[in-house]
């Protein structure tokens, strides 16, 4: 992950165990994004915490196994996992529960929302894409939970939420587990208007999507509606995550505008022309 303090506060799993699981379906429901649910081997012992929660998405490369990936994330782990032939090792990205269903016909089902860039079919896309592009029903898959990262001061009821479209499962899943009388608002920053998604959320807090113009940096319309905002006079917990830009150049601005550092969390969920 690139720059954030969402690690340092967020509410840690339970337990934190290598899951392996299944693709139940894949389904692409819009321009830009792949919805791939994930369910069978371990889900039973996937526990949903809503919000923002993420995890570490293992998947296996083209001819490659899931065998050696590490039981837990640690800094040795990883180093070891570093060490797998680059041919063969599991490709390691962050994603997010779009939602979680304990009770799909096939037992439980974990939604996840894939943002495609680039296109599998001329190798322009990052593996995750490419991956969530391509795979099929019964293709393996591990994740490790790693949590959830909206996690504000008890006595803010007031929430400013801001992202890409990488950030809008994170952002759905943060909208739907608020408690009713929260109040506020969501930015959300889509390529496309037809990426738009209907989203559960409290009554008072209005959702505004924002669609990019071609020639427009991801992350720079969100950051200007959200710049653009009057800070408000009552205390609020801004959230903010996508293109390392956007969470970065927001937190300043708030922070200069008078915004405590801990009534923030960000996250540079990805950054332009670097892979993972
Ligand atoms: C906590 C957390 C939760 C996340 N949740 C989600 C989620 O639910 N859904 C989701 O789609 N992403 C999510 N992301 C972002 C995702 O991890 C990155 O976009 C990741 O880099 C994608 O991997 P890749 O293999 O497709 O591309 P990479 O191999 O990592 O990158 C290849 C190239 O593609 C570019 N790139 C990477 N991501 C994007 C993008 N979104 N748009 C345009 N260009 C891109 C890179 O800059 C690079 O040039 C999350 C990230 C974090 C840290």
């Amino acid at each position: 992950m690139a720059r954030q303090n969402l690690t340092a506060r967020r509410i840690k799993p339970e337990r934190s165990e290598l899951l392996t699981l299944e693709v139940l379906r894949r389904e692409r429901i819009s321009p830009h994004f792949s919805r791939v649910t994930l369910g069978g081997g371990d889900i039973d012992r996937f526990v949903p915490l809503g919000f923002d929660q993420w995890f570490r998405l293992f998947i296996p490369v083209p001819g490659g196994s899931l065998d050696r990936i590490p039981a837990k994330l640690t800094a040795l782990s990883y180093m070891k996992y570093l060490t797998i032939d680059k041919e063969t090792r599991p490709v390691l990205r962050n994603y997010s529960v779009r939602a979680f269903r304990p009770d799909g016909p096939r037992g439980p089902e974990l939604d996840v929302d894939f943002v495609l860039h680039g296109s599998a079919a001329d190798g322009t896309a990052g593996p995750a894409a490419a991956w969530a592009e391509t795979c099929a029903e019964g293709d393996a898959a591990a994740i490790l939970d790693e949590g959830a990262g909206y996690n504000p001061p008890p006595s803010l009821a007031r929430t400013i939420l801001v992202a890409d479209e990488s950030g809008l499962a994170a952002t759905a899943g943060v909208l739907a587990s608020l408690p009713p009388e929260t109040t506020g608002r969501a930015i959300i920053e889509i390529p496309s208007s037809e990426d738009e998604q209907r989203l559960d959320r409290p009554e008072g807090v209005e959702v505004e999507w924002v669609v990019r113009t071609a020639d427009s940096a991801p992350g720079q319309a969100a950051l200007a509606c959200a710049q653009a905002l009057p800070i408000p006079d009552e205390p609020f917990y801004g959230w903010v995550v996508g293109e390392q830009s956007l969470p970065t150049s927001l937190r300043r601005h708030w922070v200069k505008a008078g915004v405590p550092k801990e009534n923030i969390a960000f996250c540079g969920y990805w950054r332009a022309g670097k892979a993972h």
